[in-house]
């Protein structure tokens, strides 16, 4: 899938198509995967439109951060108390089709690994 500056989770963002909404701030939003993978599956995003995680820069560090204490607090809002998966999915070989940063939280399931 090709990249832009607007992508599915652009119009999530802005409240143009529905999302399961789990968490928002300022910064960040976490939403319910339309496919889930596990049954707790949960995108957290930056509002921000960061492609991908090879695009992040010295300057989002903190913005960074604050995605992965999201996830752990979503994770948290969840019951996942015996533990979870947060997955990056990064450009083509790393499998990533939609081209707005977004952190996989999967989780109620035991996880194999590898992944495929
Ligand atoms: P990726 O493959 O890029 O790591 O993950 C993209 C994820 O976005 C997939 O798990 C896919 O199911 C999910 N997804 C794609 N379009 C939508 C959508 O319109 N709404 C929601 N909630 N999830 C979506």
């Amino acid at each position: 899938m090709s990249e832009s500056n607007d992508t599915i989770f652009g119009k999530i963002i802005r409240k143009e198509i529905p999302a399961d909404i789990v968490y928002e701030d300022n910064l960040a939003l976490a939403f319910r995967d339309v496919n889930p993978q596990a049954p707790v599956h949960i995108l957290v995003i930056p509002k921000q439109p960061i492609a991908k995680l090879s695009d992040a820069e010295s300057q989002d560090h903190a913005l960074m951060g604050h995605l992965l204490l999201t996830a752990k607090r979503v994770a948290e809002q969840q019951g996942l108390t015996n533990g979870y998966r947060v997955v990056i999915n990064t450009g083509e070989d790393g499998g990533q089709t939609v081209y707005h940063l977004h952190l996989h939280i999967l989780g109620g399931r035991s996880l194999s690994w590898p992944p495929g």
